[in-house]
């Protein structure tokens, strides 16, 4: 069977694409997924649940070790919504700044303006202004009230007010800088991921396939003329157009083991060249984070969702924008917060954790430098 788009990879963009492929009835589109195919009536529980991050279903990277031999986990999701189905849901727009940066450098279409349209059209939120969201997409948003927040993010919110810095009302606006709440892709504790945003709706149409637990080896090509997958089994599927959307690690893989990527490299691995792209597996960059970790006293409630709130700041006040995202966390079971950001070996005496996450925002590190960070005094926070 020939089919008119294969789509590599059913995560965030897969099943946007297999969703928006098929709306109109013409084309005849295979969605290929490496982990399981799940509905929302079998999705697991961890994987449906906003609250925290899941580790169930991982491609089990790691970096490679740093100038200090350090290497790092750097989860992916591999399930039917890959990263969006294992993700933190905070839903933060890039900002216009940045959009209009990306057109400056050639990349027509990209400016706010012109994204905008498409920003609102995905999304269902009932806060902000008409002018900057969606109120009927398919994308559902929340957010939490500021007098229904965990007493972590609450008292993060006092902390930041003390330090002078301004309550944000709408985070993904355009505006100043300072303290706001998180727009959150969870909607009554259940996981937004675009298999249930995108995909659902999309599985009853006769001209979408969708199949789990398959995982493609390579593209195959007739000429510079992509005509199909091979899978890791060896079954060859035809196509008249193949999209890779296999993630920011898989697809330039998959992209190098078909013979397109830089020469040199895959002389290096013995792989026949289809066509010199020096640009292939170039060029990564993961915005850098930090940590501060305390002992948190039990939530007494569930928790809905680990990050609620955000504080953009400057690192240095020479800086003409921010360049930090500090992220507070609710109380979070030492057992669901990942092994990357917390050793087995650490002591955990209360069993809940407490996280200050700093991400570093810029694409471009303004500084390098160190920071000294204390150990706090006194017993858990709250
Ligand atoms: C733990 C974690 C937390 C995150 N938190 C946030 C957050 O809070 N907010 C935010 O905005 N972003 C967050 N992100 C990032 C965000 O989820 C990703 O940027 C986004 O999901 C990437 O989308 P994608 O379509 O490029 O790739 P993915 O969504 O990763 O999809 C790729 C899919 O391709 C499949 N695949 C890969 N190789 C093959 C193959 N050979 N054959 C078949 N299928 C294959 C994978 O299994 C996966 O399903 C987080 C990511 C992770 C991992």
């Amino acid at each position: 069977m020939s089919y008119d788009v294969v789509i590599v990879g059913g995560g965030s963009a897969g099943c946007v694409l297999a969703n928006r492929l098929t709306e109109c009835g013409v084309l005849n589109v295979l969605l290929l997924e490496a982990g399981p195919d799940y509905t929302s009536q079998t999705m697991p529980r961890d994987i449906r649940d906003s609250a925290f991050s899941p580790s169930s279903h991982d491609w089990g990277y790691a970096s490679q070790p740093d100038a200090l031999g350090i290497s790092v986990a750097i989860p992916r999701g591999k399930v039917i919504g890959g990263s969006s189905s294992v993700n933190y849901c905070f839903a933060m727009r890039a900002r216009p700044q940045d959009h209009n940066n990306w057109q400056s450098l050639g990349n027509e279409g990209w400016s706010y303006a012109d994204v905008l349209p498409f920003y609102r059209r995905m999304e269902r939120y009932a806060y902000g202004e008409d002018c900057w969201h969606g109120r009927s997409g398919p994308y559902k948003l929340d957010c939490f009230n500021w007098d229904q927040l965990e007493p972590t993010a609450a008292a993060a919110a006092l902390a930041s007010d003390a330090l002078g810095y301004a309550r944000v009302r709408d985070v993904n606006a355009p505006g100043e800088p300072g303290f706001a709440r998180a727009p959150l892709s969870a909607v009554d504790g259940i996981r937004q991921s675009t298999a249930v945003t995108y995909l659902e709706d999309a599985r009853e149409r006769k001209n979408l396939t969708v199949r789990g637990g398959v995982e493609v080896d390579c593209v195959l090509f007739d000429s510079d003329r992509a005509i199909g997958v091979r899978l890791v089994s060896g079954e060859i599927i035809d196509a008249t157009n193949v999209i890779l959307s296999a993630g920011t690690y898989n697809s330039p893989a998959i992209l190098m083991r078909s013979g397109v990527g830089p020469e040199a490299h895959l002389s290096e691995l013995g792989i026949d060249v289809v066509k010199v792209n020096p640009g292939v597996g170039q060029n990564l960059t993961e915005h850098p984070v930090m940590w501060n970790i305390y002992a948190a006293k039990p939530p007494g409630r569930d928790v809905s969702a680990m990050f609620q709130t955000v504080l953009s700041v400057k690192s240095d006040d020479d800086l003409v924008d921010y360049d930090l995202h500090v992220l507070p966390t609710a109380a979070v079971p030492t057992e669901l917060m990942p092994r990357t950001f917390i050793p087995p070996s650490m002591e955990h005496p209360t069993g809940w954790d407490f996280v200050f996450f700093c991400f570093v925002y810029a694409a471009e590190v303004a500084r390098i430098g160190a920071s000294c960070v204390a150990e706090s005094e006194g017993g858990p926070v709250d």
